[in-house]
């Protein structure tokens, strides 16, 4: 995995880029960064490893239907697709600067194309691929497996946990694919890679 080449295929891309050596390290640069806005989370393993949510609330009105906040989940995301700011990760990224996340609902991956002032996409090292083929076949067969399991979903990658079977069960999380050629004409992005194995 060439992390500096990764790097300077992003920025090529049209990507801000940040670089941290821990995770504690970017969720302190996110704390500094994002004040006095709307702040919406994509459902992230990654984002709850960085514990983000909480400090961000401080300062910031943030939206996020994974952590229980009495108020009904359509309500929660219907906020965060509306908030300035967007945080999610991915489910892989390439050395060439592309990014690729599948979704089941499809709030998380829309909101990566449209809708807030910026986006940023932060993601660990370990889910850097040498090139596009190989990061959808991350996104299908290692990072969607996993969250399946992670949901206790009834789906066949889910039992075996090996790779994905294109299942057509009623509990399939995988419906649709979105790939990031490059950064989005319509707002700020900014790639925020931490050297450490986070999410899936
Ligand atoms: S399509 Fe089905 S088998 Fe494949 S990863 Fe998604 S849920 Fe699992």
């Amino acid at each position: 995995m060439n992390i500096e080449k990764t790097i300077e295929n992003f920025k090529k891309n049209g990507y801000a880029v940040s670089l941290f050596d821990t995770a504690t390290e970017a969720a302190d640069y996110l704390n500094q960064s994002i004040d006095g806005k709307s702040v919406g989370f994509g459902g992230s393993v990654t984002l709850q490893d960085l514990g983000v949510f909480d400090t961000l609330s401080t300062h910031n009105t943030c939206y996020w239907h994974w952590p229980k906040s009495g108020k009904a989940m359509p309500e929660v995301i219907k906020a965060a697709a509306e908030a300035d700011i967007y945080l999610t990760s991915v489910n892989a990224l390439s050395e060439n600067g592309e990014m690729v996340n599948i979704d089941g609902t499809g709030n998380r991956v829309a909101s990566t194309l449209y809708g807030h002032e910026k986006v940023y996409f932060v993601v660990g090292t370990n889910k850097i691929t040498e090139d596009l083929p190989s990061a959808i076949h991350r996104a299908r067969n290692i990072a969607s497996p996993l969250n399946a399991k992670r949901l206790g979903r009834k789906t066949p990658c889910a039992i075996k946990g090996d790779k994905c079977y294109d299942c057509d069960s009623p509990e399939r999380i995988c419906n649709g694919m979105v790939i990031h050629y490059k950064k989005m004409g319509s707002c700020d992005m900014e790639v925020v890679l931490v050297k450490e194995e986070l999410g899936y």
